[in-house]
């Protein structure tokens, strides 16, 4: 039997991009504007007291090691995340990148997990897009993104 590499849990280490892309409903943070308490590029200055909003969020490249390192968010400008409703991302893209989700690594990404039957919301700023594939997407998925009525990719 071959012998896997062990996979070490990631941290964030310099990337804040969540605490700009995402909103906090606790702070009224609203997405898309940098939190008042992020230390670019450092942290969170009120780590321990931070709101439970951010105490619960894990983007999707710190979950899973095997994610390339192209794609920590600071590096790709996008936040992915599980979507609530299940089988499905979000791809939060930094509006001062507008294309980050359509080039290199990241849209090569969003291919292969279209073409697994694994949809992606792409948000960027007001922009709704979503990149599926309709021969693989599972039919309740396909009658939310229907329902959504977004441009596709
Ligand atoms: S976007 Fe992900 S890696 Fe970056 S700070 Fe948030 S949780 Fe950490
Ligand atoms: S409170 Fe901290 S973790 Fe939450 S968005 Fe602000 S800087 Fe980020």
């Amino acid at each position: 039997m071959t012998d896997l590499p062990i996979l070490q849990p990631r941290s964030c280490g310099p990337c804040t991009m969540c605490c700009k892309v995402l909103g906090v409903e606790e702070l009224e943070k609203q997405p898309n504007e940098w939190c008042p308490h992020v230390a670019k590029g450092q942290g969170c200055q009120i780590y321990a007291d931070r709101p439970p909003t951010c105490k619960e969020f894990e983007c999707l490249w710190l979950q899973n090691p095997e994610m390339p390192e192209e794609l920590r968010p600071d590096r790709s400008k996008v936040v992915l995340a599980s979507l609530k409703l299940g089988d499905g991302m979000s791809a939060h893209v930094d509006p001062g990148y507008p294309h980050a989700a359509d080039t290199g690594v990241m849209k090569e990404f969003l291919k292969v997990l279209a073409n697994k039957g694994v949809p992606t919301i792409v948000c960027c700023g007001a922009e709704r897009a979503v990149y599926y594939s309709r021969s693989n997407t599972p039919e309740r998925l396909l009658k939310i993104i229907d329902q959504l009525g977004v441009q596709s990719k």
